[in-house]
């Protein structure tokens, strides 16, 4: 699907790798593309500065295991200063909503516009059985905050489809999945979950579940019939 999406698809594709499970299979999908497709497509990460040092050892790990450099987005000096002034210490995130989405607007909303500035699309590791907030998660969706096409190819991959691909290609996952973490995320923010916990209770846990998206995703489905502008990516479906 994810092939003859892409090849209906022209111009430069970013695919968005978030440190996930879900965004290392993503890569194991790409590395399968016939060459032509996979040369378009620029892999990036949100680099929020707010990073675990695992995170760091795991960057380096993935790019030797696929053969590619993951490009950094972070945003600029001025408006981390000014984000910085504004929040004071760090664990004011967890003080309000609004601190919270002010630093995840800044460190990652703005530098994701960046990433996808003259992109036709892009690829995201999301999957429906994730969380609440991507219940509706659509394999193919039009992404109104930034005006591009968004694929999804593991929309539908349950937990065991997910785990069965990774094992059977051995591609590496972040090692803080092996302490008890079902999802990466910043430092202030991330934590490991207990038994019987959503998969991203971990992820701004002091939140209410409904709200828990850190704006990159937010926009989705909005107005999936903006699709219909290029019928030929649909057909696919
Ligand atoms: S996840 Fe936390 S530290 Fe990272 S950008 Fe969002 S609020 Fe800031």
């Amino acid at each position: 699907m994810l092939e003859k999406i892409l090849e209906k698809i022209s111009g430069p594709i970013a695919a968005a790798f978030s440190y996930q499970a879900e965004d290392a299979a993503v890569l194991g999908l790409l590395s399968e593309l016939a060459p032509n497709l996979r040369d378009r497509i620029e892999t990036f990460t949100l680099d929020t500065g707010k990073f675990f040092p695992e995170t760091e050892e795991y960057h380096g790990q993935v790019q030797d295991f696929f053969g590619l450099t993951i490009r950094k987005y972070q945003a600029g000096a001025a408006d981390l200063r000014e984000l910085e002034q504004t929040l004071g210490e760090e664990t004011a995130v967890r003080k309000s909503l609004e601190n919270r989405r002010l630093c995840c607007k800044v460190r990652k909303v703005i530098p994701l516009s960046s990433a996808l500035r003259g992109k036709s699309a892009w690829i995201t590791g999301l999957r429906s059985a994730q969380s609440v907030t991507r219940a509706n998660l659509q394999p193919l969706e039009w992404d109104e905050t930034n005006g591009l096409i968004k694929i999804n190819p593991l929309a539908d991959w349950s937990d065991s489809d997910l785990e069965a691909y990774l094992n059977e290609r051995k591609i590496p996952v972040h090692p803080l999945y092996r302490r008890g973490f079902k999802s990466i995320g910043c430092r202030p923010c991330t934590r490991a979950v207990e038994p019987g916990e959503d998969l991203r209770a971990g992820r701004w846990w002091w939140e209410n579940p409904d709200c828990k998206e850190c704006g990159l995703h937010r926009a989705r489905q909005r107005e999936a019939g903006k699709l219909k502008r290029d019928p030929g990516v649909l057909r696919v479906l």
